[in-house]
C-alpha cells in the first residue's frame, strides 16, 4: 500500500477544497442559470458570459431511480438522482444508503459526499461525488 500523495476530482465541477468538497457551476451573467458542464452558450438567454459559481453541499431528493441493469462492470443496484441544491438541480448516485425505496425517498435530505474511485501507482486518488442521506 503506497500513500496517498494527492486527490483529483474526477469531473472538473467537483472542488476538493481541503474538507470542504462542493460542486461549482458556471452562472449565465446576464439570466443565472447554472451548467455544470462548459457552454459556449447559455440555453436560456443567449447570453455568453458565465462566471463561477459555488453550490450549496445540502438539498432534497427529487427524483430518484433504482437502476437494476448495467453494463458489465458496474456494480448495481444503484441509486441515480436528482437533487435540488438550494435551487441548483444536480445529477448523482445517492451513496452510504441501501438501494432501496425503504431507504430512498422523494423530499429526502442529504449531502454532498465523495468516495474514491481508486488511486493510480503515483498515488494520486481520484475522487467521484455522490449524495449521502443529511
Ligand atoms: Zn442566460
Amino acid at each position: 500500500m503506497s500513500e496517498t500523495v494527492s486527490q483529483i476530482p474526477f469531473v472538473d465541477y467537483l472542488v476538493l477544497d481541503d474538507g470542504a468538497p462542493h460542486l461549482r457551476a458556471h452562472e449565465c451573467t446576464s439570466c443565472g442559470a447554472r451548467y455544470f458542464d462548459r457552454r459556449n452558450a447559455c440555453a436560456a438567454c443567449f447570453g455568453t458570459e458565465f462566471a463561477p459559481v459555488d453550490i450549496a453541499t445540502e438539498g432534497i431528493v427529487r427524483s430518484f431511480s433504482i437502476v437494476t441493469f448495467a453494463a458489465p462492470g458496474v456494480d448495481v443496484p444503484f441509486v441515480a438522482s436528482v437533487v435540488d441544491l438550494d435551487g441548483t438541480t444536480a445529477k448523482g448516485n445517492i451513496i452510504n444508503c441501501p438501494p432501496d425505496p425503504e431507504h430512498v425517498k422523494l423530499g429526502m435530505k442529504v449531502r454532498l459526499a465523495t468516495y474514491s474511485m481508486g488511486t493510480d501507482d503515483n498515488g494520486v486518488e481520484a475522487l467521484n461525488y455522490g449524495f449521502e442521506p443529511a
